[in-house]
């Protein structure tokens, strides 16, 4: 949802919204890319490839892709938005790993904040990732009411 409000926020939503919804889909899927990206899908016994959250769980790359996605928006380059959101997605991922003691190595070592056992906080977790949607969507959409208003003052005068 925050991928998709960024990039109608950066312009860049197109035509009928698709680059918002495939910035929503993108992001559906890199909300859990860290863990399935290590699972070695191609063998039968599909065991982990690497250790559990290490390259997949890297902090700057998907930083850096988010970063650089964000710029391609910028430029209208069709790919921008998934990518954006696949980015936006993963690092969320990140960020609701790191409070528990496995942590995430954001830069190199894994760190940790040891707030809470992995799945303890769920709700917790799904409540603050709602309120940063909110705190993203609430400027766009002031802005659509009012331009609504706008709308039904001129429709009504
Ligand atoms: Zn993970």
């Amino acid at each position: 949802m925050i991928a998709a409000v960024l990039v109608a926020r950066a312009g860049a939503a197109g035509i009928w919204n698709i680059g918002s919804l495939a910035a929503f889909a993108a992001g559906v899927a890199g909300g859990t890319a860290p863990d399935w990206l290590e699972v070695a899908w191609w063998s039968r016994k599909r065991r982990l490839w690497i250790a559990h959250r290490s390259a997949t769980h890297w902090g700057l790359g998907w930083a850096l892709a988010l970063i650089y996605a964000y710029h391609l928006l910028g430029h209208a380059h069709p790919l921008a938005a998934p990518v954006f959101g696949f980015a936006c997605g993963g690092l969320m991922h990140l960020l609701a790993d790191w409070p528990n003691p496995l942590g995430v190595p954001w830069i190199w070592r894994r760190h940790s904040l040891n707030w809470w056992k992995s799945g303890s906080c769920d709700v917790l977790v799904v409540a603050l990732a709602w309120a940063g949607a909110a705190c993203v969507v609430w400027p766009l959409w002031g802005a659509r009411a009012e331009h609504l208003m706008y709308g039904l003052r001129a429709f009504t005068r």
